[in-house]
Formats: C-alpha cells, sequence, structure tokens
C-alpha cells in the first residue's frame, strides 16, 4: 500500500486491524520518512532499529484490540522514557537516561503503541519557536525559513511532515497549542489534571499539561482518550469519569453557544487574523451554534501574570539540577564553584533569564509586590471564565496573533517572543482545556488556527466543536517536502 505516511492515525489503526497493513509495514514506512528528514531537526534521539524490531513483534502476536495497534509514534523529548535518553531539549540532561517511564507515554505502549524517537524542543519547554534548544532549532515542514513554533516544535513538524502518525506534546503557556496553529495540525491542551504529569520534566507545575498533536480532530481525539488517565503517583492528576473521546465524538453542535470575547481583538492584531476569526463565526453559525458577545475582562494581564508565576515555578523546580544526582557536571575548585560552573555551563540563556525573573519574583521584599500579586490575579482571569461559562458552552478566539514568523526573527527581543503566548496563556492560568485548529492561510499561505476553550474537563465538546468546524473549513496542508533530497 503506497502513501502510507500519508494516511490518519485512525486510517492506519483500521488497516492494521483489518491486516491491509502490518506494523512493520506501517513503521518502516515512518522510519524511512525520518531518515531523510535531517534537515527538520525534528528528532533529539532516534529508536529506529528497536522500533523494528518490536513492530516484528508484534505482527508474529499482535493484539488487535488495543487502540493503537502497532502504531510507531515518536514523542517529545519532556517526557521520561525508561532507558531511552531523556534531555528535556538542555545540555544539563544530555546524558540522562531514565529509570522509569512516564504516565502518559506508559499508556501510549500499553495500547501497543512503538516508540520511534524522541523529539526536540525548547530547552524545558521554555521558548515559541524551539530556538532554546541545545540540540538546534527545528525548521517547519511548511517552510525552510519558518520556526514551527515552540515549545513542542519538534512534535510539530514530526506530525505535519509526517515523520510521525501522531505525537503528544506539552502545553504550560501554549506548547502545543502554538506550534500546531503554526504547522496546521491539530493540538489540545488538556484540563490541568486530566493527564498525568508523573515523569514529564517539569517547567511550572501548576500549569503543565500533556496533550495530544495530530493532523486531525478525530486522531486528536483518539489519542486524548489514551493518554487521560487518572494516576496516583500524580498529587494533582483528578479522578473524574473520562468519555470515550473518539468513539463519543460528534458534529452535532446545533444550539450550542460559542462566546466571542471581546478583549481578544488586541491593538496591531493582523488583519489577517480578525478575518480567519470573522471566518470561524461564521463556521459556527453554520454548523448551526449560535455565537454570543462576551468579555473576559482580565485578558490584558495574563500575560505579565504568567511571566511571573510560571518562572517563580521554573525557578524552584530548576533547583534540582546542581551537578550532583544526575545530568551533565561540570568541573569546580570546590562545591560551590562546581555548583556554579554546571548551572551556567548547562543551562542556555533563556532557562538561566527565567531562573532569574523567578528567584526575583519569589525573593523576600519582592513576594508580596509580584508572586502573591500575581497569584491573585491569576484568580481574577479565572473567574472571568466561570463568568462567562453561565452563558457560553465554549469560546472562540484565534490560536496566535500572527502566522508563523522566521528563524531568527525574534531571537533577540524576548518580550516580542512573549507575545506570541497572548491567547493562550490565559487557558493555562485557568486550568481549562484548549484546542486549536487549522483554519486557514494567510497571504503567504502560511496557515493560521483556531482556538476553542472549554470548560473544566469538557473536552468531548470542544472536541466536537473542532470536528463539526473541521468538516466545514476543509483545511488542506501545503507540505513541501522541500527537506527530502
Ligand atoms: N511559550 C511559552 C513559554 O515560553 C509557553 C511554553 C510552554 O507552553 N511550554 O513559556
Amino acid at each position: 500500500m503506497s502513501d502510507i505516511t500519508k494516511q490518519s492515525l485512525t486510517e492506519l489503526v483500521e488497516n492494521i486491524k483489518n491486516k491491509k497493513l502490518s506494523s512493520t509495514d506501517v513503521t518502516k514506512a515512518f522510519i524511512d520518512r525520518s531518515e531523510k528528514s535531517g534537515e527538520l531537526n525534528a528528532y533529539i534521539t532516534n529508536d529506529f532499529t528497536s522500533a523494528l524490531d518490536k513492530a516484528k513483534k508484534f505482527d508474529q502476536k499482535p493484539n488487535l484490540d488495543s487502540k493503537l495497534p502497532g502504531i510507531p509514534m515518536a514523542v517529545k523529548d519532556l517526557f521520561c522514557t525508561k532507558n531511552i535518553k531523556t534531555t528535556a531539549g538542555s545540555k544539563i540532561l544530555n546524558n540522562f537516561v531514565p529509570t522509569y517511564e512516564s504516565t502518559v507515554t506508559e499508556n501510549i505502549w500499553n495500547e501497543g503503541a512503538i516508540l520511534l524517537g524522541k523529539l526536540n524542543c525548547d530547552e524545558f519547554a521554555m521558548g515559541s519557536s524551539n530556538e532554546t534548544s541545545f540540540f538546534g532549532n527545528v525548521q517547519s515542514p511548511i517552510d525552510k525559513n519558518l520556526v514551527p513554533g515552540g515549545s513542542s516544535g519538534g512534535s510539530a513538524s514530526a506530525v505535519a511532515g509526517q515523520l510521525t502518525p501522531v505525537t503528544i506534546g506539552t502545553d504550560t503557556g501554549g506548547s502545543i497549542r502554538q506550534p500546531a496553529s503554526f504547522t496546521g495540525i491539530v493540538g489540545l491542551k488538556p484540563t490541568y489534571g486530566s493527564c498525568s504529569r508523573y515523569g514529564i520534566v517539569a517547567f511550572a507545575s501548576s500549569l503543565d499539561q500533556a496533550g495530544p498533536m495530530a493532523q486531525n480532530v478525530k486522531d486528536c481525539a483518539l489519542l486524548h482518550e489514551v493518554i487521560s488517565s487518572y494516576d496516583p503517583k500524580d498529587s494533582t492528576s483528578i479522578d473524574f469519569k473520562r468519555n470515550h473521546y473518539s468513539k463519543d465524538l460528534s458534529n452535532n453542535i446545533k444550539g450550542k453557544k460559542i462566546g466571542i470575547p471581546k478583549e481578544y481583538r488586541v491593538d496591531g492584531m493582523p488583519k489577517e487574523i480578525e478575518d480567519l476569526w470573522q471566518k470561524g463565526i461564521q463556521c459556527i453559525k453554520d454548523c448551526g451554534a449560535e455565537t454570543i458577545d462576551i468579555s473576559l475582562p482580565n485578558t490584558s494581564y495574563a500575560l505579565p501574570t504568567y511571566y511571573i508565576v510560571a518562572p517563580a515555578e521554573a525557578s524552584s523546580n530548576l533547583a534540582r539540577y546542581d551537578g550532583v544526582k544526575y545530568g551533565f557536571r561540570a568541573k569546580g575548585e570546590n562545591l560551590i564553584d562546581m555548583y556554579e560552573k554546571t548551572r551556567s555551563e548547562g543551562f542556555g540563556a533563556e532557562v538561566q533569564r527565567r531562573i532569574m525573573i523567578g528567584t526575583y519574583v519569589l525573593s523576600s521584599g519582592y513576594y508580596d509586590a509580584y508572586y502573591l500579586k500575581a497569584q491573585k490575579v491569576r484568580k481574577l482571569i479565572k473567574n472571568d471564565f466561570d463568568e462567562a461559562y453561565k452563558k457560553v458552552d465554549a469560546i472562540l478566539t484565534p490560536s496566535t496573533p500572527s502566522s508563523a514568523f522566521k528563524i531568527g526573527e525574534k531571537t533577540n527581543d524576548p518580550v516580542s517572543m512573549y507575545l506570541n503566548d497572548i491567547f493562550t496563556v490565559p487557558v493555562n492560568l485557568a486550568g481549562l482545556p484548549g484546542i486549536s485548529i487549522p483554519a486557514g492561510h494567510d497571504s503567504k499561505g502560511y496557515p493560521l488556527g483556531l482556538q476553542i476553550i472549554g470548560k473544566a474537563f469538557d473536552e468531548q465538546n470542544i472536541l466536537n466543536i473542532a470536528f463539526a468546524m473541521e468538516e466545514k473549513i476543509n483545511f488542506k496542508n501545503k507540505i513541501t517536502d522541500w527537506w527530502i533530497k
């Protein structure tokens, strides 16, 4: 069967189940394409040889009742994978081989999937362009000169470039939705507490969530169904009744009320983004749902709040990298000198900037003025959503304030880089689910995404809205395969 890598996850699962394809055929096809993708730099570590072995073993004794039977899959290098190097895109973890598996990846392998390798990302998931990775930047399969977004840039590039049928990323302030939007794919950030954080390299623990990235909404629903589970090993994991997200998927959204928040019409927003949003509003109406103007008055405080809370938590989480227990160690004259050299040589500039901001806002004397204040504003942002959800079932916004930018365009201006997250961070601060779906192209032909934000634990509803819109929008990604010689 030709063009295996063009098939969706759902099609591959079906074809393996009805024996039209073997796991070996599928795994070989994705390995072959991944091997040609060096220029994209989407992988940090590949595990192709053992992936092929596992595929052959699967074919000898296939478990066709599993949800991901013999499906090869690469994952972001922020998920601990037992006996496979896990770097978080950092020099400080360049030699780290976990002795345990993250719960979400464990869930994936338990359903029959096979690890292809570990995907590039911004260092400790701090970034919006995949340019802070110690392992070099990732290029977009859309255009050689474009960033794929970040921090799950390798993941986005790998799905859009068909190096893996689907993947998982993590989203602390937009790292699934923004790269999904930049590369024309679907990305879901689940409700905080829906997917276990156990075994994920921590960035900002009260914001981090794992989530699926896929070519279409159905695949995204299927992968979410696999990774979302209650886990006693994560004290913030929540025990609630989870849907069969893919089986329960429905494009009937008649009568749903969708909020359009006026505060997301930010100053200087390009006309193309405004037009896309209008197109989304029309699409919602064509699907038989109703749109309602709403207000989320504290939206403009979300970005400054995020850039206090996230670095504060990061500075605390990253204190563990001291060159003693694991990871890179620099030589020093004495213990303190060793700590200092390890951390200044092991962490890149962006991570050091966040650690400095974080320790500053947590220091006595500034704690009340910054950290405590940010926590209060965070609550106000959450209250805005609670208020809105008394009137509406979900909210529609653009995913990002622009299409993908050029490699190097924003590297010297961290604030303009941070502005990229303006539409995504409020969702993490409030702990809500949000999904980005490809919805159009800008004048240069680059993809643009729309975001649907849901109530807590209402993933099924936003998946359904995304599913209905996807059908109407009928987006076609323009992948040129420029990297294949
Ligand atoms: N771009 C944001 C940041 O740099 C979000 C990152 C993320 O979601 N991991 O913090």
